[in-house]
């Protein structure tokens, strides 16, 4: 049994770490400048390509090497507090980060995961609660907020390898959708759930670095959406140095109606927010902005709203995704019919855009809602400030990432 694998009160897991951080810590027990490189690639491929749970399983490094590495840190996970499973594979996990000190009781977030037929997405959060306050998001009205490490936000898929089965030793759990293609369980990752990735740019970039790094977790940045609400001047740097695709929080076509739905507008209004979009690098109609549209009954959703969503977008290599609205305790929103949204895609669709408003899933487990079942006044509370938000939407319908 290999210590390192359990929690070792004090010690500072190596899991989500960068090659940079990686390198610090092996530097910090005393390992060789000369040495260090190497020993990081080792560890690399440990923990990111095998999935590594303990320093014991690492037969390429040597043996005191290992006990120095297990007396110090460790290789364990942020816990998972609560798993469902849908009956259609989707699956959402309660993930309690650890605490960062007397006053935190440990950050819990939520994370989903949506088999699909051709790809398996895992929507991810990058903030505990949004200091943003758009009116129809849940997340917007949880007063706890802070930023994820990029650790944390890479933890995410870590632990949702641990509990798929996916690392090349590892079984799939009983039931477990299963790619028949070879490929990976997670294939793409979005990130739409908790918080507001441009407001923490510098852990989301590097977190997106460790998952798609060739000799490691090997997501392809193409299979990366990273939203955003809307934070214009941030846009440039994520085209330059993450390189991913593109979602928007759109949910809006004139200044006045978005600056109420998402109030980040006042700042940065919508022409401001789509000449960033049309200076984003690399876009084409292969690689297309994915737009966020949620359908919000007799407030966004008429044919003239339809028609000038079509108009604004001209020019901009673009994918409309229609977005049920997700109900929430004391929200002042409906979501619009059925018919209107029908009505809504087909004129968005006869402009040449495909606009799919995708079947619900894991509508069993809520993980529509993010709303967590729990016996105790506590657990609801806490399940309503991370209810209905990014992760019921966006993750939940599964769209923006590639064709
Ligand atoms: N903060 C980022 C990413 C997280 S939110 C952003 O706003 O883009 C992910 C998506 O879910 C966004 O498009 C958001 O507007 C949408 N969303 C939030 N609450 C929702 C709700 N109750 N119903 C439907 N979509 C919602
Ligand atoms: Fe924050 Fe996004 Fe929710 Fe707005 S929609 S409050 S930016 S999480």
């Amino acid at each position: 049994m290999s210590v390192s694998a359990g929690k070792v009160p004090g010690h500072v897991s190596l899991v989500g770490l960068t090659r940079d951080e990686l390198k610090d810590k092996l530097l910090a027990i005393g390992v060789a400048e000369r040495e260090a490189r190497m020993r990081v690639a080792q560890l690399w491929h440990w923990i990111y390509f095998r999935g590594a749970q303990g320093f014991d399983e690492m037969t390429n490094v040597g043996k005191s090497l290992r006990a120095s590495l297990s007396e110090a840190y460790t290789l364990s996970r942020p816990e998972v507090v609560s798993e469902q499973v849908s009956k259609d594979g989707t699956r959402k996990w309660l993930i309690r980060m650890p605490s960062t000190g007397p006053l935190d009781k440990g950050a819990e977030i939520e994370c989903v995961y949506i088999p699909e037929t051709d790809r398996g997405t895992l929507c991810v959060s990058s903030q505990v609660g949004c200091t943003l306050t758009c009116s129809f998001c849940h997340t917007g009205t949880q007063r706890l907020v802070r930023n994820l490490t990029s650790a944390e936000i890479v933890a995410q898929l870590v632990v949702a390898r641990d509990r798929l089965g996916d690392w090349p030793d590892a079984t799939p759990p009983e039931g477990a959708f299963v790619p028949n293609d070879g490929s990976r369980f997670v294939s793409n990752i979005v990130f739409m759930g908790m918080g507001e990735p441009l407001y923490n740019i510098g852990d989301v970039v590097n977190a997106i670095d460790v998952m798609s790094d060739g000799e490691g977790l090997t997501l392809s940045r193409r299979r990366i959406t990273v939203s955003t609400s809307g934070v214009v001047p941030q846009m440039e740097r994520l085209g330059a140095e993450a390189n991913t695709m593109l979602a928007i929080s759109l949910h809006a076509v004139r200044d006045e109606l978005r600056d109420e739905l998402v109030p980040i507008n006042r700042k940065y209004d919508i022409k401001q927010l789509l000449d960033a979009c049309r200076a984003y690098p690399g876009l084409s109609n292969a690689r297309r902005i994915t737009f966020e549209y949620v359908m919000l009954k007799g407030v966004n959703d008429s044919d003239a709203d339809a028609r000038e969503l079509v108009r604004l977008l001209k020019g901009i290599p673009a994918k409309i995704n229609l977005i049920p609205f997700n109900p929430w305790p004391g929200s002042k929103y409906e979501c619009s019919d059925w018919e209107r949204i029908e009505r809504f895609s087909e004129i968005v669709y006869r402009a040449g855009y495909a606009s799919p408003v995708r079947t619900p899933r894991g509508r069993d487990i809520l993980a529509a809602c993010g709303q967590l079942k729990s016996e105790t006044e506590k657990l609801r509370a806490r399940a309503r400030m991370m209810a209905e938000q990014g992760i019921g939407a966006e993750g939940v319908y599964a769209v923006g990432t590639g064709e």
